[in-house]
């Protein structure tokens, strides 16, 4: 994807988490492009180190890096790795993140009747839970507390998290999942009111759906055809289709823009094709 915008990273250190996964790879690549050092991090070093390689056959600057962000040791070795071999942090994107399973009900709605086996909200899990939460919530927090410190009074600084449609509005069956995101969404607008007097804007993007790994199993059924899950969400997007990874960029990377966006603080962007927008009716 080409930004229709210029957008000039030159210079600027970026850290991605989760950039091992489907979107914060793709983010990773958009701000090399966009000329910034990135620095991906990822739980999964050869899968961050295979983005990383792409970007520097395509002539640009990257390093992949391990580290687990609910870990603050493993954190803060990546930090001075990042450091050592990139340069000082400018901007942090929080992307390491996702729904499981054992945090997924089977229903939609509880009811008398349901069949043997539905695994209820009654069955789930608290480890399930804890996981979930812990990954989008805890998995934002520290690191912006390992990375943050060091951004205090750094011109341009800032943050961007990834929030989601079930941060506005909880999607039924992931409980866990719509209750992180919608303290991610607090959060951003948290951080960005603590941060205000030094200087680091705090922001959020809020994907709309996109068809990923983590979802795909709610979206199609095994042999490829659309679940009923599938048809409800394009009627309650008005424009009628999922959306792309690429779609994200222009958000993204406006929000990182200190020179588009310098008085943007502690928004969550939807991009979602209006569903957060639309009632139904
Ligand atoms: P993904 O599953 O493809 O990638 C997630 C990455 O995070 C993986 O590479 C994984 O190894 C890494 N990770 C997991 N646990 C980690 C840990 N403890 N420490 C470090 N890394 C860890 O996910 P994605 O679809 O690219 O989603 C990226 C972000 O966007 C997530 O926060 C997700 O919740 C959010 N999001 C996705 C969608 C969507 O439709 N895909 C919609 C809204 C929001």
């Amino acid at each position: 994807m080409t930004s229709p915008f210029v957008h000039d990273f030159t210079d600027k250190v970026v850290v991605v988490t989760g950039a091992g996964g489907v979107l914060c790879s793709y983010f990773a690549k958009e701000f090399a492009r966009a000329g910034a050092k990135v620095a991906l991090l990822d739980l999964n070093l050869d899968n961050a180190q295979a983005y990383a390689d792409e970007i520097v056959a395509e002539g640009g600057i990257a390093k992949a890096f391990k580290a687990n962000v609910l870990e603050l040791p493993s954190l803060q070795a990546a930090k001075e790795a990042v450091v050592a071999e990139l340069g000082e942090v400018d901007i942090l994107v929080n992307g390491a993140g996702g729904n499981n399973p054992r945090a997924t009900t089977d229903n939609e709605y509880h009811e008398t009747d349901l069949p043997e086996g539905t695994k209820t909200f009654f069955d789930l899990e608290q480890s399930g839970i804890e996981f979930v939460f812990n990954l989008n919530f805890l998995g934002t927090v520290l690191p912006t507390q390992v990375f943050a410190k060091d951004m205090v009074g750094r011109p341009g600084a800032n943050i961007i998290n990834i929030s989601s449609m079930n941060g506005f509005t909880p999607l039924t069956k992931i409980v866990a999942y719509s209750g992180a995101k919608a303290a991610i969404s607090n959060l951003t607008e948290w951080l960005a009111v603590h941060f205000s007097h030094v200087g680091i804007r705090v922001n959020a993007i809020a994907p709309g759906f996109l068809v990923s790994k983590q979802n795909q199993a709610l979206l199609f059924n095994e042999d490829g055809t659309p679940t009923p899950r599938t048809g409800k969400i394009l009627n309650g997007t008005p424009m009628g289709r999922f959306g792309e990874p690429h779609e994200l960029i222009g958000g993204l990377l406006f929000l990182a823009d200190e020179k588009a966006a310098s008085f943007v603080n502690g928004v969550v962007l939807p991009i979602d094709g209006g569903f957060n927008a639309y009632s139904g009716v």
